[in-house]
């Protein structure tokens, strides 16, 4: 039987660790602060942006938040982001994807100043993660690190595929595995949907990570004995449930925990050391402005 690989609990310590940060900053006179920005009103975003607000509260960050009209020109978007950028109590921020189809994306993360960009989104950002610098690893892609981590797996010399090739997940990450690092020296194989026989690369890995976005695409036959399984997937199926739905990852976790040595449940996996990881970097954004050293999980 497969090891369930806890992200709440292993949240939980990394919260506890950051609160420490926190007390160091504290005692210096310094409050991190994050800003939320929301431009329109897409519930699931509100609900993303209110559980990173809750987040704030619970570890002692101040948390301000941003809404943007979602019919206003891209410039009302760039205003808040210049007056972010130039507001000293604001030690970083994030914009909640996604932004209106009038508004371009990238421009928005380029607008960013990249000391402030706790997404680490900023092409800065994502070139010093690449040469090996990173100032903030992107979110997700850092809590699965912790999370192998905390699993005691070792990714040196470790046969990697990540399914998925998207700015926010599989790339990130897959130059984070491969880095001359003690959380990298991995050997990466990224797939997408031009892949050919996925299956013959998940069932190569000791270690497969699903970033997809298709409910339960890799199953139990698709994986090796003994991989190590990571779903970063969230997915809302129909279900007779409450809600009249049910979230499932990219992984179909019955099979797959048939045949994995250790395996993320979803939810309960990953979605909490994104969210943890989030606090990580405003922390350390904090600890950059002031000069203020901490000690960072
Ligand atoms: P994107 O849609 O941006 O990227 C999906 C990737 O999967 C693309 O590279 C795509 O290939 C590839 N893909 C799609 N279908 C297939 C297929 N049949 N076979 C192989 N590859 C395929 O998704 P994200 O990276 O933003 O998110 C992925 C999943 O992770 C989603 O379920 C999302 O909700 C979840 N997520 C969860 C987070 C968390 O905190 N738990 C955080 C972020 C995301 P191509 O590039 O060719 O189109």
């Amino acid at each position: 039987m497969a090891e369930i690989i806890d992200g709440n609990a292993v949240a939980s310590e990394i919260r506890d660790d950051l609160a420490d940060a926190i007390e160091t900053l504290a005692d210096a006179g310094e409050r991190p602060t994050l800003a939320t920005v929301l431009m329109g009103e897409d519930p699931a975003s509100e609900t993303y942006v209110n559980m990173k607000q809750r987040d704030c509260e619970e570890v002692g960050i101040e948390g301000v938040h941003v809404d943007v009209d979602g019919d206003a020109p891209a410039a009302d978007l760039f205003d808040t982001i210049e007056d972010l950028n130039a507001d000293p109590e604001v030690n970083g921020y994030i914009v909640q994807a996604p932004v209106p189809d009038h508004v371009d994306y990238r421009e928005v993360i380029g607008r960013i100043d990249p000391l402030k960009d706790v997404d680490g989104f900023h092409p800065e950002n994502v070139g010093r993660l690449v040469a090996g610098d990173a100032r903030f690893r992107p979110c997700t892609p850092h809590g699965v690190q912790k999370l192998l981590e905390a699993a005691g797996v070792d990714t040196e010399g470790a046969d990697v595929t990540i399914v998925g090739r998207s700015d926010i997940v599989g790339k990130p990450l897959a130059n984070l595995l491969i880095q001359k690092a003690d959380d990298g020296n991995a050997t990466v194989t990224v797939c997408h949907s031009r892949t050919e026989d996925l299956a013959a690369k998940t069932r190569a890995a000791d270690v497969v990570i699903a970033a997809v976005g298709v409910p339960e695409l890799i199953d139990g036959s698709m994986l090796s004995e003994g991989t190590v399984v990571i779903d970063v997937g969230v997915n809302r199926v129909d279900a007779d449930t409450e809600k009249g739905y049910e979230l499932v990852g990219d992984v179909a976790f019955e099979s797959a925990k048939e045949q994995a040595s250790a395996i993320t449940p979803v939810p309960g996996g990953v979605g909490p050391m994104t969210r943890a990881m989030l606090l990580y970097n405003t922390v350390k954004a904090a600890s950059l402005q002031t000069s203020v050293d901490v000690d960072l999980p």
